[in-house]
């Protein structure tokens, strides 16, 4: 770590200053249009005095919505008289990529959920990686970071945290998780951990947890409902902001195995079977793969691998192969 060059990233806020500060996170950016340009990432500091420091961002993919509308709206209306401690709220970690409305940065087509530790010399979503890495996330007692299906997922609403191999850490983190109050609340595993941010904060010993809101690309009312009250508990549950959590009850649930995923085979037109939140039973058919180049082949039916209910579902009409078509999670309770 010691021998990597300085972060090109300059903050205008000052993160050890009281009161509440909107300002960016400026990242130089030469390009044709710009040659002396920047990337302005939004970022607000709200901090009352000593305490806890929450790390509250969204946007780390850009088609993910919930998570900047319950962000902006909390850098705007925040009193720091109701903090005890600080907050760190960036709203759209991966701005170029928020600002495209997709899921990568348009710039270099980086993924910033697969881009940590990141590099200072590297590409420019690589220095947002590093940025977080090594200047906001040691900053942190607490990271909350939103994430919703974007425009080819649907999910269940759920918060959400890893199985660590610290039980003491994913303690803090499930009592953080049941705080936020989604609907539902899920023991998760990831198919792809390696480069996540949740990885780099768990790694460092934080108490880390996300959400997945809905998706299509949009956000719903009540999706936006359940980020705003969900990010104001877990800040009341971190001793982070004065009040007792507003508890709503939520269902357990657990994704146990690589058996929760299921795949298209086949490109085509995707027939949902099952609703999301629907009770699925081992071999059931969740959906069926209509080829489209023809008529008379038989579709590729999806069947679930475990029993439990649908967590999530391939959003578009049209799916490739290759693609993840659903996800069955168990219920605990
Ligand atoms: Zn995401």
């Amino acid at each position: 770590m010691s021998n990597l060059r300085p972060s090109p990233i300059t903050p205008s806020v000052d993160f050890d200053r009281n009161g509440v500060q909107h300002g960016f996170l400026r990242l130089p950016y030469s390009r044709d249009d710009s040659a002396w340009g920047s990337v302005m990432i939004p970022v607000c500091v709200i901090r009352n005095g000593k305490g806890p420091t929450a790390l509250l961002t969204g946007g780390n993919h850009g088609d993910e919505y919930e998570g900047p509308l319950a962000l902006f709206d909390l850098a705007r209306t925040l009193d720091p008289k109701d903090v005890g401690g600080t907050v760190i709220i960036v709203p759209a970690m991966n701005y170029p990529a928020f600002r495209a409305g997709t899921r990568t940065s348009p710039i270099d087509k980086g993924n910033l959920n697969r881009s940590f530790p990141g590099r200072p010399d590297g590409t420019v979503t690589e220095k947002i990686a590093d940025y977080f890495q090594r200047k906001l996330l040691p900053r942190a007692d607490i990271v909350l970071d939103f994430h919703s299906g974007g425009k080819t997922l649907d999910f269940v609403p759920f918060c959400a945290a890893h199985v660590l191999a610290d039980k003491e850490q994913e303690k803090k983190a499930f009592a953080a998780v049941e705080a936020f109050s989604a609907p539902f609340s899920n023991r998760m595993i990831e198919i792809d951990a390696v480069g996540m941010y949740d990885t780099a904060a768990e790694e460092m010993g934080k108490v880390f947890v996300t959400t997945e809101l809905g998706g299509g690309g949009t956000s719903r009312a009540e999706t936006v409902r359940i980020a705003r009250r969900g990010v104001l508990n877990v800040l009341r549950h971190a001793g982070v902001v004065a009040g007792a959590v507003d508890k709503h009850p939520t269902h357990w649930l657990d994704m146990p195995s690589g058996d929760c995923f299921c795949f298209a085979e086949e490109d085509g037109m995707i027939e949902t079977t099952v609703d999301l939140g629907e009770p699925v039973e081992e071999n059931q058919v969740l959906a069926r793969i209509h080829a489209i180049g023809r008529t008379g082949s038989a579709a590729q039916e999806i069947r679930a691998k475990m029993s439990g209910l649908l967590a999530a579902r391939h959003f578009p009409g049209l799916v490739k192969a290759g693609d993840c078509a659903a996800v069955v999670a168990k219920l605990v309770d």
